[in-house]
């Protein structure tokens, strides 16, 4: 979809109906918003390290279901991940040889504390539950009743 103006919505989402569109148009026209505060607004969505899907959810007046998506840029690379805070391994170089150093690696990476039954939250899929913890994984079961298996570094408590 398209506004006037060149202001261009990018669908952060696969599979939202033309109905979908339509309504969040008509609660956007109905409105009556001022071009500043669009502005404002779109410059605040770029900005912000919260849920994007959350963020347009907002701005068009509905409400969305408590927690993050776990779909958009924000939520899938958090600000303290984008800012170095945490560093996801694969951009870790891994000791090919020698003895392992295990404090060193201890040192390097924050490990998630949790046990079995802890709530958590894990990229892609949402909010679950500690299934079983194996070394750097942990088994989380989703809402659906599937049981995956994520790194340790990926998953949140939530
Ligand atoms: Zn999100």
């Amino acid at each position: 979809m398209r506004e006037t103006r060149g202001v261009r919505f990018k669908l952060l989402r696969p599979g939202v109906t033309r109905e979908e569109v339509e309504r969040a148009a008509d609660v956007c026209a109905t409105r009556g918003e001022g071009d500043r505060e669009k502005l404002e607004r779109v410059m605040l969505y770029g900005q912000s390290a919260e849920c994007r899907w959350k963020l347009l959810h907002e701005y068009f007046g509905e409400e969305l279901a408590p927690g993050a998506c776990g779909h958009c840029d924000n939520c899938l690379h958090p600000l303290e991940e984008r800012l170095g805070l945490s560093t996801p391994e694969a951009e870790a170089p891994a000791p090919r040889e020698g003895p392992p150093d295990v404090s060193g690696a201890k040192r390097m990476k924050k490990v998630l504390e949790v046990s079995e039954g802890d709530a958590v939250r894990v990229p892609k899929y949402g909010r679950g539950r500690v299934a079983s913890l194996e070394d750097d994984k942990v088994a989380v079961e989703l809402p659906d009743g599937e049981t995956r298996t994520f790194k340790r570094e990926f998953v949140r408590r939530g």
